[in-house]
């Protein structure tokens, strides 16, 4: 599973590779994974506008 996200490291939107849904602490949803240039972890949030 990928899903496109924002890389800190590289500082600009990549593809994260091995995704995975995630709850966070507050509750909400996010996927997990790692950018498929540099392997930083990366995660975007799920249901929010
Ligand atoms: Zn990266």
């Amino acid at each position: 599973m990928e899903f496109e996200g924002y890389c800190v490291k590289q500082k600009k939107r990549t593809k994260a590779k091995d995704a995975q849904e995630v709850t966070m602490k507050n509750g909400r949803k996010a996927l997990k994974g790692v950018c498929s240039e540099c392997g930083t972890v990366m995660f975007k949030i799920l249901g929010t506008k």
